[in-house]
């Protein structure tokens, strides 16, 4: 049924991605043959991962390795420290997914019947019927929303996994004061 839901993730929840994170988060250069030497990863995911990180500022091209014909990429690193590294990616993730839940309507209307799912205007214009089967539509709960949900608890406790204990000590402490 949830089947278009199925593989919406966050880059950060990549298994490679983050041994990759790993590798390079206290290195102030290194490169991408290096990578895949060191991790056994393919080189096309690693760039994937290195385009992303251009992006964010965390990293920059320093220059191309020829090496008798064969091509390797020296990267240079800006932060250099594993716990600032990880807690500005996983910070500006969870952002941005929290701001994909508030544009993510609340709930849709699903067929019982075949699984189709409607926003409200889609299903409004069809008289809440299923466009598929007939069936007569009901107002549930949007998937999408608890996934995303679900990917920012897995990135908070990847938050945890690599902050000092003062800032988790910190982080209980505010928790328990809000409940
Ligand atoms: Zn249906």
């Amino acid at each position: 049924m949830s089947k278009n839901l199925i593989g919406i993730m966050s880059y950060l929840l990549n298994e490679n991605y983050l041994k990759i994170l790993e590798y390079i988060a206290d290195k102030k250069e290194f490169t991408e043959k290096e990578i895949k030497r060191q991790l056994k990863i393919k080189e096309e995911e690693i760039r994937k991962l290195l385009y992303i990180l251009e992006e964010n500022n965390i990293v920059y091209p320093i220059s191309i390795i020829n090496n008798n014909g064969k091509f390797d990429f020296r990267w240079g690193n800006r932060i250099q420290d594993k716990e600032k590294l990880f807690s500005l990616l996983i910070n500006k993730e969870i952002n941005r997914i929290n701001e994909e839940i508030k544009n993510t309507p609340k709930t849709l209307y699903y067929c019982n019947e075949c699984g189709s799912a409607y926003n409200f205007d889609e299903a409004y214009e069809n008289d809440f019927i299923c466009k598929e089967c007939g069936s007569l539509l009901t107002e549930k709960e949007n998937f999408r929303i608890i996934e995303l949900e679900n990917i920012i608890h897995n990135l908070q406790i990847l938050l945890d996994k690599y902050s000092s204990k003062v800032a988790k000590k910190e982080k209980a402490s505010r928790a328990k004061g809000k409940k």
